[in-house]
């Protein structure tokens, strides 16, 4: 084995997050930075106490919702440089969530661009990825297993309409358990109001809200609050996130049928997701084909793996003839966190 050659490194981890000297900033610190620009705004990439933050348009008001009205954050475009110190950075679509950016960072003649969390099937409520030529990729991989592989989005939709018909037709409620940022816009999208009521938890309600103030197209849906349960018993569809589980509310609901919508649904691997139910396979991560697809596109040879199966695919991308190193970041699978 030849012994690793020193790296010049544009981008790199200190104590506190992924930071571009060049730059003077931290992409999605983990800890408090005098300058953070985040990619998206879950929780384990948009983390409170940084100085200053940077961010695309739409994540703004979702940011200062989910960090606090008082941050200090300023607005960005997607493909519009902005200089920063040495660098030239700009933001680009990442299709994971509403605003998700990936960082192109620019500097002493290198490109590096840092992936965020992305996907690569259709989601009406952001903007589609798009591959971004650089000379070093640094990659999620939270779904990094050749086992990971989505079924297409419209499928998946007309199983869960189907669900909703059958319980309504049975005089049951269904309880939709969904990550409150992303995950339950993109399943409310593909929800057929003609069937019956939709009722938001209104930690999805709120996120809903800033949706629908940034042009996102949703059908009518009301908030789920004590009041109306009596309206919802015999065949609404209630969207949950998994964090509000144990919900009075839920209880006056009468007969239920529940159900998450996750890539993990894929393997059942946990206890958790066998206990709903229904389990509809919808990722807002990129699947191994989508990985490989997107690591083949954007044509770096270098490219960086963080946060996920890490270690398998930085074995898979070498052997494949690629220069892949791991990258060790705080991100976690943000499609568990609620259930966490
Ligand atoms: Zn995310
Ligand atoms: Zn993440």
């Amino acid at each position: 084995m030849k012994p690793a050659a020193p790296r010049p490194a544009l981008l790199r981890t200190d104590g506190i997050g992924l930071r571009c000297e060049a730059g003077g900033f931290h992409v999605d610190p983990w800890k408090p930075s005098p300058c953070a620009v985040i990619t998206h705004a879950h929780a384990d990439h948009a983390r409170r106490g940084s100085h200053r933050y940077i961010a695309h348009h739409d994540s703004v008001p979702i940011l200062r919702h989910r960090l606090g009205q008082d941050i200090v954050i300023e607005g960005r475009g997607y493909d519009e440089p902005f200089a920063m110190g040495e660098a030239t950075v700009s933001l680009h679509p990442a299709g994971h969530v509403l605003g998700s950016a990936q960082v192109r960072v620019e500097a002493g003649g290198e490109v590096w661009v840092v992936s965020g969390d992305y996907k690569r099937d259709h989601d009406p409520t952001c903007r589609a990825f798009a591959p971004v030529a650089c000379d070093v990729f640094i990659t999620e991989c939270t779904f990094g297993l050749p086992i990971y592989r989505w079924p297409e989005p419209r499928v998946v939709a007309d199983e869960l309409n189907a669900w909703w018909r059958d319980m309504r037709a049975q005089q049951r409620t269904c309880v939709l358990y969904a990550y409150s940022l992303g995950k339950a816009q993109r399943l409310l999208a593909h929800l057929d109001p003609s069937i019956g009521p939709i009722a938001l938890h209104p930690a999805i309600d709120d996120i809903t809200t800033l949706y629908r103030a940034a042009g996102v197209a949703l059908p009518e849906s009301v908030r789920f609050v004590k009041e109306i349960v009596k309206d919802l018993r015999g065949g609404a569809m209630v969207l949950i996130p998994p964090s509000a589980a144990g919900a009075e509310a839920l209880a006056a609901l009468g007969p239920v049928s529940d159900a998450s919508a996750s890539g993990w649904m894929r393997t059942r691997a946990s206890r958790r997701w066998r206990s709903y139910d229904r389990g509809f396979v919808m990722s807002d991560h990129a699947d191994w084909p989508g990985l490989l697809r997107t690591i083949e596109e954007i044509g770096a040879k270098r490219i960086g793996v963080t946060h996920g199966t890490v270690k398998p695919f930085v074995r898979y991308l070498n052997e494949k003839g690629y220069d892949a190193f791991p990258i060790d970041t705080a991100y976690n699978a943000d499609e568990t966190e609620g259930a966490a």
